[in-house]
C-alpha cells in the first residue's frame, strides 16, 4: 500500500498544477460564541514563570522557547525573528498548547526577502499576530509582500492570515483543503476554543479563502520566480490536516517542511490521513537529498541528517504496531487506548496531550484495516 501511494503521488508531482484564477481571498466570517459551560485545564501551555527566547542562533537550538506574548503592545510591534539563511528569516513559536500567554503564537512562521519581495510562510495564530508578523517582516525590509504560503489550515498557522488578506498586492496561496475547513463545522469549534483564551485577538474573526488553491485531489507543485529565486511550493496530500504544503528554497537549500516532522515534540494525528505520513517522509527523503536545512512548524530548524524526520516517523510507526497489537489481542477501543503507552517518548513535550487523541485515531484505522 505504502510502495502504491508514493509512486502515485511522486507521477502526480512531476506535473505542475496552479489551481485557481487570480481573484482576491475571501474573507468568510466564522460568527461563533466562545465555548460555555465547559471547563478547559490547561497542562501545556507556556510557562510565564521561566520566560526564554534563544538570544541567537536557532539552528538545532536544543531549548524550546518560552515567550508570553504581550497584547497591550501595538500591532506594529516586531516579533522576535531569527536570520536562517541570507534572506530567510525564521519566528520561533512556543511548544505549547494555544493559552493567555503565548496567545496563539504557538507554532513557527518565517519569510524569505527576494529583490522583487517577500514570500512569508505561515501566518501565526490569530489576526493580531499576523500584523505583528508583517511588522516583522517591515522591520528587516521595506520589499512588499506579494505572497504568503499558509502550510495547513491549523489554527496556528492559518489565523494570523486574515491580517494578510487586508494587505494590497498580496496572493495568499494555500491547498484546497483550506477551503474545505473554512465551510467546516470543526473550524466552528476552533474558533470558540479560541475565544475561551483570546477573546479580544478573536473578536469578529474572519477566516481566509487563499486565491491560489493547490491540489484537490491531485498532488501537485507551483513555482514561483521571484528575485532570482526558485520556491517550489509542493501539494504533500493530507498527512497531518485537510490539506498540506512544503515549501523548497531551490537554491538556498531549505526546505519548510511544516508539521510533516516535529522537532522536539509529538506529533498530533487527529485530522491527516495516518497512511500518507510514512510515504510523503519517505518522500521528502528522496525528494530533497542536498538540503542544507528543514524548518519544521513546530520546533527549531534542523541540519542533516534531520533527525526530526526519524523521530516524527518512529513514533507513528510505534504507535500504528502497538494499535493493531491491541486490536489482534481482541481490545476493544477504549481498553486499547488506556494500553496505548509508548514510554520510549513519553518524555517528549505535548505527549500526554496528544497520544491518548493519537492512539484513539490510529485504534479506528487499524479497525478499518480489518474490514
Ligand atoms: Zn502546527
Amino acid at each position: 500500500m505504502r510502495t502504491r501511494m508514493y509512486k502515485r503521488t511522486l507521477a502526480c508531482l512531476l506535473l505542475c498544477l496552479l489551481a485557481r484564477g487570480a481573484a482576491a481571498a475571501a474573507l468568510v466570517p466564522i460568527d461563533v460564541p466562545p465555548l460555555e459551560g465547559v471547563e478547559i485545564v490547561q497542562r501545556f501551555g507556556t510557562d510565564p514563570a521561566r520566560p526564554y527566547m534563544p538570544p541567537a542562533g536557532v539552528i538545532d537550538h536544543p531549548r524550546a522557547p518560552s515567550y508570553a506574548v504581550d497584547a497591550a503592545r501595538p500591532d506594529t510591534a516586531p516579533l522576535p525573528a531569527y536570520r536562517i539563511g541570507p534572506d530567510t528569516w525564521f519566528l520561533f513559536g512556543n511548544i505549547a498548547e494555544v493559552d493567555p500567554v503565548n496567545r496563539g503564537f504557538n507554532g513557527n512562521a518565517g519569510f524569505i526577502v527576494t529583490d522583487e519581495g517577500v514570500v512569508v510562510i505561515d501566518a501565526l495564530g490569530t489576526p493580531y499576530l499576523g500584523r505583528r508578523l508583517i511588522a516583522t517582516v517591515r522591520a528587516v525590509t521595506d520589499r512588499p509582500i506579494r505572497y504568503l504560503v499558509i502550510t495547513h489550515a491549523h489554527p496556528d498557522h492559518y489565523y494570523g492570515a486574515a491580517a494578510f488578506a487586508e494587505l494590497p498586492g498580496v496572493r495568499i496561496i494555500s491547498h484546497a483543503g483550506t477551503e474545505k475547513y473554512v465551510h467546516s463545522s470543526t473550524i466552528q469549534h476552533s474558533v470558540a476554543y479560541r475565544k475561551v483564551f483570546l477573546p479580544r485577538e478573536m473578536e469578529g474573526f474572519k477566516a481566509v479563502v487563499p486565491d491560489l488553491l493547490l491540489g484537490g485531489g491531485h498532488p501537485a507543485r507551483l513555482t514561483l520566480k521571484l528575485g532570482g529565486k526558485t520556491i517550489d511550493i509542493y501539494d504533500v496530500g493530507h498527512p497531518h490536516s485537510h490539506g498540506d504544503l512544503v515549501v523548497h528554497q531551490v537554491e538556498d537549500k531549505i526546505l519548510w517542511v511544516s508539521d510533516l516532522a516535529f522537532n522536539g515534540r509529538v506529533t498530533f494525528l487527529g485530522d491527516g490521513n495516518l497512511r500518507e505520513i510514512l510515504p510523503m517522509q519517505t518522500w521528502v527523503r528522496r525528494q530533497f537529498p542536498d538540503l542544507a536545512l528543514m524548518v519544521p512548524g513546530h520546533g527549531a530548524p534542523q541540519t542533516p541528517p534531520f533527525a526530526m524526520l526519524d523521530f516524527t516517523s518512529n513514533y507513528v510507526q510505534a504507535l500504528l504496531e502497538r494499535m493493531r497489537a491491541l486490536y489482534a489481542a481482541g481490545h476493544g477501543l477504549q481498553e486499547a487506548v488506556a494500553r496505548a503507552d509508548l514510554p520510549d517518548y513519553a518524555h517528549a513535550p505535548l505527549y500526554e496531550l496528544n497520544h491518548r487523541i493519537n492512539a484513539n485515531h490510529v485504534y479506528r484505522l487499524v479497525e478499518e484495516e480489518a474490514f
